[in-house]
């Protein structure tokens, strides 16, 4: 017996795939039920091996068809207050529960339930999963699925990234690079402090100027269609010093860009290394040589900018029974790095990113019906092979 998008969603959410786990377990299960299907299915792993992103092609090889994208880790449960087992998907009325109910495994299941129903017939255009790792912690699976296939002869023309956006279409957000900034100064008395480089001091005129880029970035662009409607700039934590009387050696630092997808993620932060390199460590330096900043990238993924009149969005207003445009999100998804190798992308997806990452996520049965609908009506275009723009 086939299994409809609850029942797989079920069997989804009881596999722990907290990001930086493991999601080989997922990954077998969903493997096997392709393979049910004749599908086959590569994997692109991760250095060490403990998870992949599963990749599969229905339909014809020699032409890029529409890829449906979801992300299989989930955040934390820890520290939250769960009234029910989060890895054991609770049904209830209207409502089902359980980590990753929304936040993506729910898309992840309507895609799957729609096999039987893909693989009834022939398709004229292809059909694409693309199922990643990591993503939560900065889309770090994705980025080698990307790398992947940008060798391949044949991508995907298209895709939808089925965030939770009740199932509204969300052409874009921002996107994110962050960084370690480790600040090398030289350790003296504090009593000679003439004789030393104090790098808390140093540190603090940095991120003193990454401050300031707020009301640069400001200045230079904004854009009413997001809630914060310029690109930020935001230190997260600082550690530096051992004692008063010891002038520090050392002090580290994270911060983090969030850019206006329309701006050049790395010109801003090329600005801060610039503030850096060129009047920092000069001054730093002249104190002694041995002096140094270093920036550490610890995470990266490109903002999305689709246009109203794109491919995907024409495309995609065809198939879906909720004809409505989002509002730009803030959080920010795979679909950035896809679109960079030419996969035009938008995100929609069934439930709410207001359920995401908190305790009793859920996503409602309705939700994943629509969600179900969508992917019928995308089948008998892939059919049909309708035109994708
Ligand atoms: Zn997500």
């Amino acid at each position: 017996m086939a299994m409809n998008s609850e029942q797989i969603l079920a069997r989804l959410i009881a596999f722990d795939t907290t990001s930086r786990q493991s999601n080989l377990a997922l990954i077998d299960f969903v493997r096997n039920l392709l393979d049910d299907h004749a599908i086959e299915s590569q994997l692109v792993t991760s250095e060490d091996g403990a998870r992949a992103n599963l990749y599969a092609t229905v339909g014809p090889d020699d032409r890029g068809g529409v890829m449906l994208s979801g992300h299989t880790d989930v955040v934390p449960t820890t520290g939250q207050d769960w009234h029910s087992d989060p890895y054991q998907m609770k049904i209830g009325d209207e409502l089902l529960t359980g980590r990753g109910a929304c936040d993506m495994k729910g898309f992840i299941a309507c895609a799957l339930a729609a096999l039987p129903d893909i693989t009834a017939g022939a398709l004229e255009t292809p059909l694409h999963f693309a199922f990643s790792y990591d993503e939560e912690v900065g889309c770090v699976g994705a980025r080698r699925l990307v790398d992947a296939l940008a060798g391949f002869e044949v991508r995907p023309r298209l895709g939808i990234i089925g965030e939770p956006t009740s199932m509204q279409m969300v052409l874009g957000h921002k996107g994110k690079l962050s960084y370690r900034v480790t600040v090398s100064g030289f350790s003296c008395h504090s009593a000679y402090i003439d004789s030393g480089v104090n790098a808390v001091e140093y540190a603090a005129a940095l991120i003193d100027f990454i401050r300031g880029m707020n009301q640069r970035a400001q200045a230079e662009l904004t854009d009413p269609s997001y809630s914060v409607p310029h690109s930020t700039f935001h230190v997260g934590n600082v550690r530096g010093g051992t004692a008063l009387n010891i002038v520090p050696r050392e002090c580290e630092f994270e911060f983090e860009i969030r850019n206006l997808p329309q701006q050049d993620l790395h010109r801003l932060a090329h600005d801060i290394r610039h503030y850096a390199d060129e009047v920092l460590l000069p001054d730093m330096r002249e104190r002694h040589p041995a002096a140094d900043i270093r920036f550490e990238e610890t995470s990266h993924y490109p903002g999305l900018h689709t246009a109203p009149d794109a491919a995907i969005v024409r495309y995609t207003r065809g198939i879906n029974p909720v004809d409505t445009l989002g509002d730009n999100v803030s959080f920010g998804t795979e679909a950035g790095l896809f679109d960079e190798i030419g996969i035009g992308c938008l995100v929609c997806g069934p439930g709410s990113i207001e359920q995401a990452h908190k305790p009793d996520e859920f996503i409602a049965r309705d939700q994943l019906e629509l969600c179900d609908r969508m992917l019928k009506n995308l089948i008998r275009s892939c059919r049909d092979g309708t035109k994708l723009g």
